[in-house]
């Protein structure tokens, strides 16, 4: 608890209010941001509300400030929490991560810059060059990925439609030796190109341009156009030698970063491609793009063409082409293109993965290797039409949340009633019910889903919301139109609505079984894999297969995202966690407009009022009875150098009462309980003067 800040600053942190209100909890929230305070704590959690304009708290000065200090010594801050999971992690060799939420535009990207930028800051105090050289790495890597997968959006200029989240891994003495990068869910593929693709229009050299046999002249290109509009991008131009010379220093050798630029050309060509029929025979109006597309691809023209004109099937033992119609060639198309820039995204992931993996550390020799991870993923959405994509994403923040109830409050609750502590019982909503809705075997949203898209016969977005009605009628967290006529938010049949802990969404079924299917046929996989350039060829190691070695369905975007989002929880559940909540202002990105309205809701939505309740019945500071002896029997004569009581149980009694803190612990069967960290602060300091 930050107790050194002016009170005309609010409270520094929530747990001391004097009553925990949502009134009281926005009140200090407004203050705090109108006088510029944009952090404050929740015990050991960061609440941070976007300031919308540049703030000079992230200097150096600032880092040496808080450098090696305790949590409560310091103004509340990033930084402070970085530390803490840094210090947890080299003190007590502890993994520790560090998990950043809030909706878009909350702030949570630039949070984990400075985070990281910190950790490089107080890292490698001797200068080493191979450890300066990971830093720089972990820190370049993120322009590169931003570059990637970045886009502006209505909510965001500069919105991560990926999540990341990624472990920087530290040797024995505490320097960063490598790191990993885990991708969630690349969404909206569509605006990420947009800003990539400007920014190769606008910065690339003309000679590259022409190599590509691409126009300066973004009008020309159907797939950054929409409704004869171009889509503005505000990191264009200047940025595209930045990525560049990045992906250099990182290691992307000369061929990798020509592939890249030749797999965005291709996609931009491909947008232009178009489809006639002459009698039953579909075919190409644009045959200089396929020319064109032959050449960036290293391929034939003849699999070009073939490709996207004919798909091969296996009926029984032969293997037949069949020839799509206009519409299908269409959709082959803007697969292709969408499939392409997500696999060249995935790629570049994988290839920094690979540079910044650590190598030659022998934990035998060196020590346990030690990990922080950074987890910045996209908040609850709930927008006027929900899709696929906020039915994962916010599936994504139930599993989140699920994590945080188990570790901050019913492990808080359960040690409490362990030790035999007197506890006040705090409700909490637990939301397990809804993650179950969702992923369940066979009866979860998910399971409904792929069974529908493995219905051979005709697939369709209502056979799904059927299936739904069918098997989730009687839970309490799911209606739709057909379960609810009457109910005014359902206002389409194919609506149905999920009460998630956040609030009611709404979504629409439409597009979830081509979304879950992201079905690639077989044919552009092999023309990719058939490449002549060896880059490009790596990138679809499953086009090897031919079609009759093509048995087993790949499985669904659902089910791959559910498996991430399984194996990324049980990942953080095994380290340390620490929270930084992130809120979102005002939605007109302006540094001085405080809308009560959406602040609420979000505060709301992250659960801060219940964080605020548990963690004030809680106790700051814990710890078993002989290892407290340990650290503080020098400051009572009772236990110095020992005690003779019956029980260091009893000695820790003795000890606390003489320094007359006796009203500030309980004590457990075990362990001895402190409620406030000024309590422990003024033990230290006495530890210190003997
Ligand atoms: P998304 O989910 O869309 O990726 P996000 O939560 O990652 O959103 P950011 O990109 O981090 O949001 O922040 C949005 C914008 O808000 C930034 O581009 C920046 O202009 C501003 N901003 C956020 N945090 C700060 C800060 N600490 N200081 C100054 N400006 C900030
Ligand atoms: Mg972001």
């Amino acid at each position: 608890m930050a107790e050194h800040e002016s009170l005309e600053f609010g409270k520094a942190d929530f747990v001391l209010l004097d009553n925990v209100s949502m009134e009281e909890f926005m009140a200090n929230l407004k203050l705090r941001f109108e006088k510029g305070k944009i952090y404050t704590y929740i015990g050991e959690v960061v609440v941070s509300v976007n300031p919308y304009r540049a703030m000079n708290i992230y200097g150096r000065d600032t880092v040496e400030q808080y450098k090696g200090r305790e949590l409560y010594e310091r103004p509340p801050h990033l930084f402070a929490i970085a530390d803490a999971a840094y210090k947890a992690m080299k003190r007590r060799n502890k993994d520790t991560c560090i998990v950043i939420s809030g909706e878009s535009g909350a702030g949570k990207t630039e949070a984990s810059k400075y985070i990281m930028q910190y950790i490089a800051a107080i890292t490698n105090p001797n200068q080493r060059a191979e450890v300066e050289r990971v830093k720089n790495m972990l820190l370049k890597s993120n322009c590169v990925l931003e570059a990637f997968g970045n886009a502006k959006t209505n909510r965001n200029d500069n919105s991560s439609r990926f999540g990341k989240y990624m472990d920087i891994n530290f040797d024995f003495k505490g320097d960063p030796i490598g790191g990993h990068i885990s991708n969630y869910l690349l969404e909206k593929v569509q605006c990420c190109m947009f800003c990539l693709v400007h920014q190769l229009l606008r910065g690339a050299p003309d000679s590259l341009l022409r190599s590509l046999h691409i126009q300066k002249d973004p009008t020309v290109y159907n797939y950054i156009k929409v409704g004869g509009q171009i889509k503005s991008c505000i990191n264009d131009g200047a940025d595209f030698k930045a990525v560049a010379d990045a992906m250099k220093v990182i290691g992307f050798t000369g061929d990798e970063i020509q592939t890249a630029y030749k797999i965005l050309a291709t996609i931009l060509h491909l947008g232009n491609m178009t489809f006639g029929v002459d009698g039953d025979v579909t075919l190409i109006e644009t045959p200089k793009l396929v020319s064109v597309i032959r050449e960036l691809l290293s391929t034939k023209e003849e699999n070009v063409e073939k490709a996207l004109l004919y798909r091969t099937v296996a009926t029984g033992r032969d293997v037949i082409e069949k020839q799509h119609t206009e519409q299908e060639a269409s959709y082959g198309r803007d697969a292709l293109a969408k499939a392409m820039y997500e696999r060249l995204f995935c790629w570049i992931v994988g290839r920094i993965n690979d540079i910044i993996e650590v190598k030659n550390y022998d934990a035998r020799i060196h020590g346990k290797n030690t990990v922080i991870g950074v987890l910045d993923i996209y908040g609850f959405e709930i927008f006027q039409n929900n899709s696929f994509e906020q039915f994962c994403i916010n599936y994504c923040n139930e599993k989140l949340q699920q994590l945080f109830i188990q570790l901050v409050l019913k492990q808080e609750q359960e040690e409490y009633q362990r030790e035999g502590i007197p506890w006040k019982h705090i409700d909490y909503f637990n939301n397990q019910i809804i993650v179950d809705l969702v992923e369940q075997q066979h009866k979860g949203i998910i399971s409904v889903l792929d069974e529908a898209c493995m219905n051979v016969g005709k697939v369709t977005d209502e056979v799904f919301l059927q299936g739904l009605n069918g098997k989730l009628a009687k839970h309490a967290h799911y209606t739709s139109r057909k379960l609810s006529p009457t109910d005014k938010s359902l206002e389409f049949d194919r609506d149905f609505r999920i009460r998630h802990y956040a609030g009611d969404v709404v979504y629409s079924v439409v597009g979830f079984i081509d979304k879950n299917k992201d079905t690639l046929f077989q044919d552009f996989k092999r023309l990719l894999y058939n490449s002549a350039n060896p880059v490009l060829k790596g990138m679809w190691p499953e086009g090897k297969l031919s079609i009759t070695e093509v048995t087993k369905r790949p499985l669904t975007a659902a089910t791959l995202f559910k498996n991430s989002m399984i194996s990324l929880v049980e990942n953080l559940a095994s380290k340390e966690p620490y929270y930084v909540r992130c809120i979102k202002p005002n939605d007109v990105k302006s540094p001085l407009l405080f809308e009560q309205e959406r602040c609420r809701h979000q505060v709301e939505y992250l659960g801060l009022l219940e964080n605020v309740r548990v963690r004030r019945a809680g106790f700051a500071y814990r710890q078993t009875y002989p290892r407290f002896l340990q650290r503080y029997k020098m400051i009572s004569e009772f236990t110095w150098p020992n005690h003779d009581l019956p029980s260091d149980k009893d000695a820790v009694k003795r000890l606390l009462q003489g320094c007359g803190f006796d009203h500030d612990v309980a004590y457990g069967k075990t362990k001895v309980f402190i409620r406030t960290p000024r309590t422990l602060f003024s033990l230290e300091e006495q530890r210190a003067e003997m």
